[in-house]
């Protein structure tokens, strides 16, 4: 059932906090022109969220830039101690973290209890180690500067981790901007960032909408833009920063395939569906969005699968038996469902039975079969609850098929022929392969895509890499 108590304790931090200003040079500003973040299970506003000004997103900016030099110069194991008080601290406050992401987010509260905050702080327990070793290890790697990071909606805080950690652990200041439907966490975070005693100025929290990201991307004093979001802002990112000598990383979109061949454990691949695509309502970057099943098993595997989809738990995210919560926003599920309402003559559809609560913003879990591999469902990324399937009959057809994408994030096999996982796994265009598993993930394994999915790489040696430059490295333009 729902967990009342901590609801409150939520309620009581916004009512204590709100209305927002921004984080800038270890001090919140007072709050200027305000937008409303609301619950989309209910509709309800949670806080009134700060539209930060371009001067705003520039005093932001000077104060990483002042802050970046000091901070570099600390040794690695100084700096490790700041980022091991913020994982501490985030672990103490991880009820009010979990809430405030549900509330403001829609996503179940088991998930962000027992899977967001808890790999948020893994990520910062991580990059402490990681700023420890540069003292001995990376004697001819320097910080870049100050970066530029604007994330999405669906992973809140853990966005936020992937982004500041490394950055921070490496001598990097900051300047963050979270997506402007979900921004309570990383406020959130600022207080923390307080109690840790970080220096300031060495993170800073912009809120608002595209046009604060327009500012951050198009400042002449930030030296690497990290950016996780939507193709198409990617592409005018990449556009607006061509030229200007500025680092870029770009996590976007994905359309990843997960591949069931025959010989596969069916009921591992049926229960890991209700990860790779139910998971966050499907609104996963490398959401397990397109099933590919081989000819021979699709009828009992479909059959499976909808029997466990019907017994998915859709409804109030705060209750903790829920699976399936709300989508973000009102405008994301009026995305979904045009998306679908267009698409699905395509194909054969079956909607979850399930009873969607009133006045949120609910989908139900949804199977659509038959689909060819060209068809706009199959190609076109719908990043909420929604499944869409197709069938194969060789290995070299279910390649074909995997790669029939312009994305290239991650993909799933499933099969109990360990030859052929091997011959299959390297000829899918994917920046990762899970085999006999789904979305999973840890801090030391780099994660990103390729095609229209992005570059550049999070986590792991290659994501830390991308947050230093070679000592002396004059800045190339
Ligand atoms: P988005 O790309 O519009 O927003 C992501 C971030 O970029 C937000 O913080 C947003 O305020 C900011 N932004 C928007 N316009 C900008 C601009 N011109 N310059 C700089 N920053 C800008 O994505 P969204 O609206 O949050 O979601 C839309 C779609 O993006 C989704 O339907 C999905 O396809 C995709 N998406 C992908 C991921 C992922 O992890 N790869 C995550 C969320 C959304």
């Amino acid at each position: 059932g729902p967990a009342p108590e901590s609801a409150k304790e939520a309620q009581d931090w916004l009512a204590e906090n709100a209305p927002f200003g921004l984080y800038i040079n270890g001090k919140m500003t007072a709050p200027g022109d305000t937008f409303a973040s609301k619950n989309p299970a209910n509709g309800e506003e949670l806080a009134q969220i700060t539209q930060a000004t371009a001067d705003e997103v520039d005093a932001a900016v000077t104060a990483a830039r002042k802050a970046q030099g000091k901070w570099a110069g600390l040794p690695g194991h100084k700096r490790a101690q700041y980022l091991y008080a913020l994982a501490r601290l985030m672990q103490k406050h991880s009820r009010l973290f979990s809430v405030l992401e549900t509330l403001d987010n829609g996503k179940p509260i088991r998930e962000s209890r027992d899977v967001d905050i808890p790999l948020v702080a893994r990520h910062f327990y991580y990059h402490a180690g990681m700023a420890q070793l540069q003292d001995a290890e990376l004697p001819d790697r320097e910080a870049l500067g100050v970066c530029g990071q604007i994330i999405p909606w669906n992973f809140p805080l853990l966005m936020l981790a992937w982004k500041v950690a490394p950055a921070i652990a490496m001598g990097n200041t900051v300047v963050l901007k979270p997506a402007e439907y979900t921004s309570l966490t990383a406020l959130l975070f600022a207080q923390i960032c307080e109690e840790a005693g970080l220096p300031k100025g060495v993170v800073n929290i912009v809120t608002g909408d595209g046009r604060v990201g327009e500012a951050i991307t198009s400042h002449e004093q930030i030296d690497k833009i990290a950016f996780t979001g939507s193709t198409e802002v990617g592409r005018l990112i990449r556009r607006a920063t061509a030229g200007t000598g500025k680092s870029l990383t770009l996590e976007l979109g994905g359309k990843s395939p997960y591949i069931v061949f025959d010989d596969a454990d069916i009921d591992s691949a049926v229960e890991g569906l209700v990860d790779a695509i139910w998971f966050n309502q499907g609104q996963v970057c490398c959401a397990g969005s397109r099933l590919l099943v081989q000819e021979g098993i699709a009828d009992r595997f479909y059959t499976k699968l909808k029997a466990r989809m019907a017994k998915l738990r859709v409804g109030d995210p705060m209750d903790k038996c829920i699976d399936v919560g709300a989508i973000v926003d009102p405008v994301q599920l009026q995305t979904v469902t045009t998306l679908v309402e267009a698409g699905k003559h395509q194909g054969e559809v079956y909607h979850a039975p399930c009873e969607l609560p009133a006045n949120g913003c609910y989908y139900p879990p949804t199977l659509i079969t038959g689909m060819s591999p060209a068809a706009t469902l199959m190609q076109e990324e719908i990043f909420g609850p929604v499944l869409v399937a197709t069938t194969f009959r060789t290995p070299s057809e279910a390649v074909e098929v995997a790669n029939n994408t312009r994305y290239g994030l991650a993909a799933t096999v499933w099969t109990e022929n360990v030859n052929l996982a091997l011959d299959i796994a390297p000829k899918l265009v994917a920046g990762v392969v899970w085999v006999n598993g789904t979305n999973m993930f840890d801090a030391a394994a780099g994660f990103g895509g390729v095609r229209e999915s992005g570059f550049g790489r999070e986590g792991g040696w290659e994501g830390l890499m991308a947050y230093t430059k070679p000592k002396g490295d004059a800045k190339a333009l």
